[in-house]
């Protein structure tokens, strides 16, 4: 049994087919911007962007910096 569910992205305005193993907090890739989008709802779908990771990358690399500076 296959039951897609179309969705509309938020970032472009695009429908594509979401996977059918999607749940809530799951992250998906737009088939036509492949922008990153959480799954934020199910019934009716509902699509977040997600742009949170940046920032946490940028700030273990300043946490690092500084460690390394202690030692010195
Ligand atoms: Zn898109």
């Amino acid at each position: 049994m296959s039951r897609e569910k179309m969705v509309t992205c938020p970032v472009c305005g695009e429908k594509f087919e979401l996977e059918s193993y999607a749940d809530i907090g799951e992250i998906i890739t737009c088939t036509n911007c492949f922008e990153e989008l959480r799954i934020v709802r199910l019934n009716p779908i509902e699509l977040e962007e997600v742009t949170d990771y940046y920032d946490d990358n940028d700030d273990s690399e300043d946490y690092l910096e500084d460690e390394e500076k202690e030692e010195w």
